[in-house]
Parts: structure tokens; C-alpha cells; sequence
């Protein structure tokens, strides 16, 4: 058994191409994954997520840096040397292979014994609730089924480390949520720590033990899903993960105001700065309310169980207020009502200019 964390990127770069054309993937990026953590890689298309990826792989070889599992330097081994195993998107099944073909196929190249490779077969095939669709070729399944198999294939040899590259974006809604909870349950079980990349925010933030938000090849944060989403550390990552209203506003003597004057809340920061709140944070109040903020309705967007009512603030800044939906028969807040618009108490996060 090694010692140290699952997996270490440290400082890692990652250029394709030369001069000034070159595309710098990974942007000085270092991040420490812990044994059996579900960790998630976050970003937009393009952000460096799957170079990452890669890298601990070993299809990519860093420009600089260096990669480690379990605390021993694994920069220069070939993907075969390393215990981690990857799975696609695309599912990549053999079409020619049974279920059970498939999953065993990757034991049989590493040699293990024909009464082992037979009962990690069976031992993953029930894992992944397929037992019942050994002998099936792959085109005879569904596509939760096929990344099913997928799964028991990368998992049959106990790596150290899962890497699972956007494996339900190919997936409906409902299939997807299903996977979701699956994979949770098959990294419970297996104890192997995964590293899991989407795009999807939500998926994200219910999936993982912790979130690192990439842009542009940098890694921008790195925590849990509820800090990430109540803490962002700037408006890349406020903005990406959630709805959030952004107001300009200033800050002194342990005040945020609005440029107009009205008081948001406290603080311990003084200048320009932008606020951001998040739409259910946001509570409506009666017009008279001193301590709340005067708004004026503009609109609203039926979402089902809520709201988002469309306010515009005293200094002509507009934000939107999530609110829960009213019976049918009650009338809503209507264009032109003043309203009271409160803060939630420690809903401010403040992103200097
Ligand atoms: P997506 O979600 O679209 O897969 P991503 O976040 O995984 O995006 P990467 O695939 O890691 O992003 O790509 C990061 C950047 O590196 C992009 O600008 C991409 O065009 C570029 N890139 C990736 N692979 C290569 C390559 N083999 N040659 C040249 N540029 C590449």
C-alpha cells in the first residue's frame, strides 16, 4: 500500500504547440486529491479539464511539473504503470465482446489467473446491477447500461484512481440523475477515489466531496460544494456556479452601501466593490420597511415551486429575487409595486474591484 494522497498535481503546465501560438492548457495548476475523495474538475469547454486529466493519466506529458500518486513521482511512467484507469464518455466498449467480455478483457491483459478474472467479472457485473446481462453484446443495450459496463471495465482491476472524463453528458436528464446517485453509490462501495470531470455545475455540487473550478487553465478554487457556492472566491466562480446578482457598491466605516446610499449589510472592507447575492437570499418585504431596501417590481418568471421576481434598486441596478411560487388565485407582485427588498444575514459576498 503507498503512502500520501491519491493524486498530486504540482504546478503543473501544459503547452500545446511553440511560440507565440501556443495554447497553454494548464496554467500552473496544483491541487492535492485525498484517498477515497469523490473530487470533481469544474470549468467551462475548453478551461483544461480533460488535459488535466490526462496528465494523471499519462496521455499527456506535463511541459513542467510533476504528477504524483499515492506520494511517489509519477511524471515519466506510461499510462500502463500507473494504477488508474479512465472512463470516456464515449463508452468505448468493444462491440464484438460480451458485457462480460468487456469487463473482463483488461484483467486478462494483465495476466491475472482465468478463476480470478472469472470472479472479479461476476464480483463488478453485480456492483454495477448487470449480472443478469452477462452475455449481451453492447448494442443490445441502453446507454446507461453500456456506461454501466464502462464502469465494471475501469473498475475490474482496482486502480488506485478513477478518472471519469464527462461519463453521463451522453446521458437524458432522467438517465443522467439515475447515474449520478449510481456512481456516488459505486465510489462508496469501492472506496476509489474518483476524479470527475463536467461542465454541469449541479452535477458538481451534488456529486462531490470537493470542487476545483478551472478557467483558462487555471484552477481557481478549490472546496467543498457548499463553500464553493457560498464562498466563491471571485466573480468567475460566483458566476459560474449558480444564479448570482452582482451590484456595484461601496464600502466604509463597516458599511456596504449601494451607490445611491441604501445600507446592504456589514463589512470589513473599504472602497469600490461589487457585491454579489444570490437569488434566494434575497427576501421581500413590505414597502415601509426601514430596513430593508426600497425596489421596484419589473417582472417575474414563473419557475414552478418558485419565483424569480425582477426588481430594479434606488441606484437603477437590477437584481433578481427568487421567491416561493403563490396559488394560482393569489395575485403576484405586479410591474410598478414597490417593495421592500431585505439581505439574508451573511448572504453578501464581497468581490473587491
Ligand atoms: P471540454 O469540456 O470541451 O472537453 P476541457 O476543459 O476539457 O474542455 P481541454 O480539452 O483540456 O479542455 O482543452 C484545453 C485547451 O487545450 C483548449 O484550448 C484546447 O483546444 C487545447 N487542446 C487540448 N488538446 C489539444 C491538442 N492535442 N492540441 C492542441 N490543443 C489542444
Amino acid at each position: 500500500m503507498t503512502q500520501g494522497p491519491a493524486v498530486e498535481a504540482q504546478s503543473v503546465v501544459k503547452h500545446f504547440g511553440d511560440g507565440p501560438d501556443a495554447v497553454r492548457a494548464l496554467d500552473d495548476v496544483s491541487v492535492t486529491v485525498a484517498r477515497g475523495e469523490f473530487f470533481t474538475l469544474l470549468g467551462p469547454s475548453g478551461c483544461g479539464k480533460t488535459t488535466l486529466l490526462r496528465c494523471i493519466a499519462g496521455f499527456e506529458t506535463p511541459t513542467a511539473g510533476r504528477i504524483l500518486l499515492g506520494g511517489r513521482d509519477i511524471t515519466d511512467d506510461p499510462p500502463n504503470r500507473r494504477r488508474v484507469n479512465t472512463v470516456f464518455q464515449s463508452y468505448a466498449l468493444f462491440p464484438h465482446l460480451t458485457v462480460a467480455q468487456n469487463v473482463a478483457f483488461g484483467l486478462q491483459m494483465l495476466g491475472r489467473p482465468k478463476a480470478e478474472v472469472r470472479a472479479t467479472t461476476d464480483r463488478m457485473l453485480a456492483l454495477v446491477r448487470l449480472d443478469a446481462l452477462a452475455d449481451r453484446r453492447p448494442d443490445a443495450l441502453s446507454g446507461g447500461q453500456q456506461q454501466r459496463v464502462a464502469l465494471a471495465r475501469a473498475l475490474a482491476p482496482q486502480p488506485e484512481v478513477l478518472l471519469l472524463d464527462e461519463p453521463l453528458s451522453a446521458l437524458d436528464l432522467k438517465l443522467r440523475k439515475e447515474m449520478q446517485s449510481e456512481l456516488k453509490r459505486l465510489q462508496h462501495e469501492t472506496g476509489i477515489t474518483f476524479v470527475f470531470v463536467t461542465h454541469d455545475q449541479e452535477e458538481a455540487l451534488t456529486m462531490s466531496d470537493r470542487i476545483g473550478v478551472m478557467s483558462a487553465g487555471r484552477l481557481l478554487q478549490v472546496a467543498p460544494p457548499r463553500d464553493i457556492y457560498n464562498r466563491p472566491v471571485n466573480r468567475f466562480v460566483a458566476d459560474f456556479i449558480g444564479e448570482t446578482n452582482f451590484l456595484p457598491a461601496t464600502a466604509h466605516a463597516g458599511q456596504i452601501r449601494l451607490r445611491s446610499g441604501e445600507v446592504l449589510g456589514p463589512t470589513t472592507v473599504s472602497g469600490a466593490i461589487t457585491v454579489a447575492i444570490r437569488p434566494e437570499q434575497l427576501r421581500l418585504s413590505d414597502p415601509g420597511d426601514h430596513e430593508a431596501i426600497p425596489a421596484t417590481v419589473e417582472g417575474s418568471t414563473y419557475l414552478g415551486t418558485d419565483s424569480h421576481l425582477h426588481l430594479r434598486l434606488p441606484d437603477g441596478s437590477r437584481v433578481v429575487a427568487r421567491i416561493p411560487s403563490l396559488p394560482q388565485a393569489e395575485p403576484g407582485p405586479a410591474p410598478g409595486m414597490p417593495v421592500g427588498l431585505r439581505v439574508a444575514p451573511g448572504a453578501l459576498q464581497v468581490l473587491e474591484d
